[in-house]
């Protein structure tokens, strides 16, 4: 694989688009929003239902409860402009002279002009019946003049966001099919051919058109070939990345770690809590991979609120005894400065020397920090994506430990074992996440990592309440902050992303923090993206301390922040977030002895998907079962975060029910790496790495 890219630049299904031409720029800001950027991110936001319309009869033939399709003549319109509730009317007969009523609940001039009265329409919708008479309620409707297999066909239906229609993506979908066409980097297969022949699949471009422009009503269905060869194709791109990665790393010389334990000892006795059996466990695991001499690779999966925090810290004083240095990274300034003041509690009283470093620190500060990482005087560095920078260098670092992995790439990862400079050795590597996977696909999904669970949670905790309401409560809501602001308790009040800027996002945000205000005064805080790292940490820490009561803020609290006297989460919109994300923020509180309650507000109505998803938040508070239900209803690009939600997630393939393809597309991705292919194909995997945005471990590997 080391044929550089040679791609035609113009027409490309990866392009990204700027507008598509039929909607405007409005429309097209909103579809990015809602499928990716790109002309392969619409082709890839597949439809999720058919509506049957071939059914072509008369008045007389339409069946009660079924989708008929009828051209009829316009004869009349009904309504009432007194009485603005009842629905509008339309009278109209087919060429049998049967009647066929039509009905609007949204009724308005505008239906004078869509169906003037005398001309011929095709209309399509399910037939109910009233009495004996026949009508359709909002039916989809087209000239009389057209060809009926214009009309009377399978349409596909997609899934939606707020401002986006059926017809808007269909439009964007038929724009998107017509750069497919030319696009030249699709002429060559990438599959292996006796692949193709012995499941009966059809070529990639085939497969995307059947999908979006079915002709069989069993097209959606799991085993239909074209779905499955596009399923196939979207994992067979992610194993190749993740063998390209795993090929690479493949090194046997790692650190061994002699077993130095008083440090980790002193650590655990100064706890105020005995650890749990699950950490116990977790703990052996770590430590008899840190002393073989091969790298360690393990994923500690463990729900919010497990513990994973001092089992990292357990591991990394192990180091530290050794003489040897640890970097703990997370993905986000608030949850690494976290870190760090937890660390001051812990591990600053043993004597061991820790310190933080995030991008947003003054460059006089930064370089303060290189210097004593680099000397070897800090031995543990907490931080963000600034630990790896070019400019940080270890005098020896033996342990690197990420937190949240879900938000970090390969790539990452592969950056910070690059910061060891052993010779010939790859340090220790521990992935710690709080949004397990089903076991099953832990080995797929993640690669060669060993995988440890705690599943067990400290003791003393009370289950959270959960309850879902309507915005329409919220004055009520923040009326009854009182009670719980009077008995020492405190609240996160969450804004999430409403619009397609970060600017709006804000706006929301300072609104509700304002409203709250009027109320609350001086204990209410507000915490965003757009706040120094300093203050930010002075804000939480005061939070922390009870000088504010109420802290809203945008999603940048997701993860990690510790308030054992906060109490209830409200949460806004939370029929835009996916079902990880819910379950995070919630477990921010339930952290004390206290009853804690989320209070998930949602803006009417509810889609399929939301409402499940919300259902399931009410009903489980299980991370394990949470993140098997948030594979299945993750409507593709329906919430918010779907990018930062990580590369396990499938546009196309669905993990459970695909696992077979799964394990042929690792098979395969193996073989195809294995031995040498002909150049043609290999750019050919090369297109389909970048059309399912697999590519950038790929380059990483290579430059490696
Ligand atoms: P997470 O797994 O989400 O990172 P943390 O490590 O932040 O969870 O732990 C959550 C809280 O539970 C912390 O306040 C921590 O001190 C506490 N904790 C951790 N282990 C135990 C234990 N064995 N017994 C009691 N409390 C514990
Ligand atoms: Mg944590």
């Amino acid at each position: 694989m080391r044929i550089p890219l040679k791609l035609s630049a113009s027409n490309t299904i990866t392009t990204h688009f700027e507008k598509i031409a039929s909607l405007g720029e409005r429309l097209s800001v909103r579809l990015r929003n809602l499928c990716g950027q790109r002309y392969t991110d619409i082709l890839l936001h597949l439809p999720t239902g058919l509506i049957d319309r071939r059914n072509l009869c008369t008045i007389a033939e339409a069946q009660t409860g079924e989708v008929a399709t009828i051209k009829v003549k316009v004869l009349s319109h009904h309504f009432s402009p007194s009485r603005r509730k009842m629905p509008w009317k339309i009278n109209t007969s087919d060429s049998n002279g049967d009647q066929l009523e039509l009905i609007f609940f949204n009724g308005g001039k505008w239906l004078e002009n869509k169906f003037p009265v005398d001309q011929e329409v095709y209309v399509s919708g399910k037939i109910e019946a009233l009495l004996t008479e026949k009508q359709i309620i909002h039916p989809e409707s087209f000239l009389g003049s057209l060809v009926p297999a214009h009309v009377a066909k399978l349409w596909p239906t997609y899934p939606l966001t707020a401002g986006i229609t059926q017809a808007t993506i269909t439009k964007a979908v038929g724009e998107a099919l017509a750069v497919m066409d030319t696009d030249k980097n699709l002429n060559q297969e990438w599959l292996p051919d006796e692949l193709i022949k012995s499941h009966n699949w059809v070529n990639f471009r085939t497969a995307i058109r059947q999908l979006h422009l079915p002709d069989d009503i069993n097209t959606l269905e799991h085993e239909n070939p074209a779905r499955q060869r596009l399923a196939f194709d979207e994992m067979l791109a992610w194993q190749i990345a993740l063998a390209k990665v795993r090929n690479q790393t493949r090194i046997q010389n790692g650190i061994a770690h002699p077993p130095v334990m008083e440090l980790r000892q002193k650590l655990i006795e100064n706890l105020p809590f005995d650890l749990t059996n699950d950490q116990k466990k977790v703990l052996l695991e770590i430590d008899e991979d840190m002393m073989r001499p091969t790298p360690m690779l393990r994923l500690l999966q463990g729900d919010v609120g497990a513990g994973k925090t001092i089992v990292a810290f357990a591991a990394a004083v192990r180091a530290v005894a050794a003489g040897y240095q640890v970097a703990i990274m997370a993905p986000t300034e608030i949850l690494a400065s976290q870190h760090y003041i937890t660390s001051q509690e812990m591990l600053e009283p043993l004597g061991v020397k820790c310190a933080l470093l995030t991008g947003k620190m003054k460059m006089s500060e930064k370089r303060k920090i290189y210097k004593s990482i680099l000397e070897g005087e800090v031995q543990i560095v907490f931080g963000t994506h600034a630990l790896i920078q070019k400019d940080v260098e270890f005098k020896n670092l033996s342990l690197a430990i990420i937190d949240e992995q879900h938000r970090f790439g390969v790539r990452q990862r592969m950056a910070l074992s690059d910061k060891h400079k052993g010779n010939g050795t790859t340090l220790d590597i521990l992935v710690m996440t709080a949004t397990p996977i089903p076991r099953t696909l832990a080995l797929t999904v993640y690669g060669d990592m060993d995988v440890s669970i705690l599943r067990e949670k400290p003791p003393g905790r009370t289950p959270v309440k959960t309850t879902v309401m309507s915005t329409d409560k919220i004055s009520d809501i923040i009326g009854a902050t009182e009670r719980i602001i009077e008995r020492k308790e405190q609240v996160y009040w969450v804004c999430p992303l409403v619009e397609e800027s970060e600017k709006s996002d804000l706006a929301a945000a300072t609104q509700r923090f304002e409203q709250i205000q009027k109320h609350y005064g001086d204990q209410v805080v507000l915490l965003h993206g757009k706040i120094k790292a300093a203050e930010k940490e002075k804000i939480m820490a005061d939070f922390k301390a009870g000088i504010y009561k109420i802290m809203v803020a945008t999603t940048v609290i997701e993860v990690g922040i510790d308030v054992p006297q906060a109490t209830t989460m409200v949460i806004e919109h939370a029929e835009r977030f996916g079902l990880s994300q819910l379950h995070q923020l919630r477990g921010r509180v339930g952290r004390g002895a206290d009853q804690s309650h989320c209070i998930l507000l949602y803006a009417p109505p509810l889609g399929h998907y939301a409402t499940e998803r919300l259902q399931v938040m009410r009903d489980t508070d299980d991370g394990f079962i949470i993140a098997e239900k948030d594979l299945d209803l993750r409507g593709p690009g329906e919430t918010l975060g779907t990018q930062q939600a990580g590369h396990w997630l499938c546009k196309v393939a669905n993990l459970e029910t695909d696992k077979e393809l799964l394990i042929l597309a690792r098979n395969t991705a193996e073989s195809m790496l294995k031995h040498p292919m002909p150049a043609e194909q290999e750019q050919a995997v090369n297109y389909l790495l970048q059309i399912f945005e697999r590519d950038d471990a790929t380059q990483l590997a290579q430059s490696g």
